[in-house]
């Protein structure tokens, strides 16, 4: 059934164990008075016009889980991811967005495992896609783990709890032990939590190649969520008053899995790769997809910021708003020439993986900085020093603020859009956002291995053979 706002945040007061700063236990996360607002971020997207479809199969379901079969379902989806993290001022809203791409990946290589190995996984992956289609639920990907002794594989680590990994077998299920890091919302707001392995194995890995899904209420489950520093103590939050998401340290004290949910498991390591790898390229589509809006946010400011200034027409203020128009631009024509050119892959449409998805994510995670370097420049130093909040609505300081602070406008226009520009410049969401741009969705290192390893050559070097042949020796 599908479910309203209303619905999901019900369903999340499960006793889940959470814990935010100073490792008090938090009793209800949807009346914390931190993550309830992320809570309430990801109720959002339950209650959106239109975010059903009538799937042949599963009935009416939300977009963000059909499963892509052509070029057109694909613009669908980054049109869908596009279009939401607009409505939701500029931010992500990943609750469902990163599940699917989760189960898409899971679709794929379970199949190619069973042809392998005589197992039956994608029976179990479709058993558990309608149940969380038919649930309409929100769902966390926990794929990164903490990884200690980056430079060892998972089983040389000196702790071998680095990486998670099964520690019992039994008739019912496995047993788990680990930590997940930085898995966004899902960790403390999710109603599900699906497991993947973040990196190829080797057979002394076995252990560690494993895939599952369990509860947000699972017994040996734990969230130990980021301090949220963009709002809480921060009178001078804007958007973070009203949106953000939360990362947790996912720890799994042996938890428990049974073997219905279990889409991975040991003897299958060689393909630990290909699963982390197919879930990367249709997160890196994600990625690509929200960050073109989220970049609204900053081309939409500095604008302001400029016109505020009465510098619009600078030519310096032009090539920064160019080199913002471009890093928005090359997100979308990435996300649209990754659709129109996908891979199919056991009848689902990948979208395409060595070049245009990576192409558009290392460019987001190159020049992010320089859209920072530019609104800073634009906006001038007022967004360090400006008076904050508290001050401006002091009566007997307001006269001062207001008369100082103009500029092309008025000072109480001028403030406004600078409290905002200060948020997006210099703030801790800046230093998270640009965190998130470099590291999000998967490393610079991890885009670049993706892609030299699939990138086909063959053009380049007809050309330079051709050109070779002309030389007589
Ligand atoms: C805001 C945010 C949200 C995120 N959300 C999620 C989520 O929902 N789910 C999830 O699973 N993950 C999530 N991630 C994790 C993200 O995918 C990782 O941050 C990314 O994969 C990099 O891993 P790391 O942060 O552990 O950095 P590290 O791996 O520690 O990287 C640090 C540096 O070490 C280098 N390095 C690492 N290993 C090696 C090696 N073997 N050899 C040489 N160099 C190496 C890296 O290239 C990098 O330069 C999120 C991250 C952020 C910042």
């Amino acid at each position: 059934m599908p479910r309203s706002a209303a619905d999901y945040i019900n369903s999340v007061r499960d006793g889940r164990v959470v814990y935010y700063r100073g490792g008090k236990r938090v009793d209800d996360i949807t009346t914390h008075p931190i993550i309830s607002i992320a809570v309430k971020h990801a109720a959002d997207l339950f209650d959106v016009k239109d975010r059903l479809y009538d799937d042949p199969n599963y009935g009416r379901i939300s977009r963000y889980f059909k499963v892509p079969r052509n070029t057109n379902d694909l613009l669908e989806r980054y049109k869908l991811i596009y279009e939401d993290t607009l409505r939701f001022d500029g931010l992500f809203n990943i609750v469902q967005a990163i599940g699917s791409d989760a189960l898409f990946s899971l679709m794929i290589v379970a199949r190619k495992v069973d042809r392998k190995y005589g197992t039956n996984y994608y029976d179990r992956v479709m058993k558990y896609y309608e149940y969380v289609v038919k649930n309409d639920l929100a769902i966390a990907v926990a794929q990164t783990d903490v990884k200690g002794n980056r430079a060892k594989r998972p089983h040389e680590q000196e702790d071998r709890d680095m990486y998670l990994r099964v520690v019992e077998v039994r008739d019912d299920g496995i047993v788990v032990n680990g930590a997940k890091i930085h898995t966004t919302q899902g960790g403390p707001v999710a109603n599900e939590i699906i497991v993947l392995p973040y990196r190829a194995m080797v057979e002394g890995d076995k252990d560690y190649a494993v895939a599952f899904a369990v509860p947000a209420n699972t017994k040996g489950l734990k969230f130990i969520v980021r301090p949220v520093l963009e709002y809480d103590g921060n009178p001078n939050a804007v958007n973070a008053a009203s949106r953000f998401e939360v990362e947790s340290l996912t720890i799994f004290d042996h938890v428990f899995v049974p073997w219905d949910r279990v889409f991975m498991f040991g003897g299958e390591w060689d393909l630990a790769g290909q699963l982390a790898w197919t879930f990367a390229t249709y997160h890196r589509f994600t990625a690509i997809s929200y960050r073109a809006a989220t970049a609204n946010l900053y081309l939409g400011a500095a604008l302001y910021a400029a016109r505020a200034n009465g510098i619009e027409n600078a030519p310096h203020v032009r090539d920064w708003l160019v080199q913002m128009i471009m890093y928005k631009e090359i997100m979308r024509m990435g996300a649209m020439a990754a659709a129109l050119e996908p891979w199919i892959d056991e009848g689902i449409a990948v979208p395409n993986p060595p070049v245009y998805t990576n192409v558009s994510k290392l460019y987001a995670n190159a020049h992010f900085i320089d859209v920072v370097h530019g609104l800073i420049d634009i906006a001038g130093g007022l967004i360090a020093t400006m008076p904050s909040h508290d001050d401006y609505i002091n009566p007997e300081e307001r006269q001062y603020i207001s008369k100082y602070l103009r500029g092309a406008v008025d000072g109480d226009t001028r403030y406004k859009i600078m409290s905002l520009v200060r948020e997006l410049g210099a703030s801790h969401l800046m230093g998270y956002l640009l965190t998130a741009m470099i590291h999000a969705e998967g490393s610079e290192a991890a885009s670049k291995i993706g892609m030299l390893r699939e990138y086909n050559y063959k053009e380049a070097e007809e050309l330079i053979n051709k050109v070779l042949s002309k030389i007589k020796l």
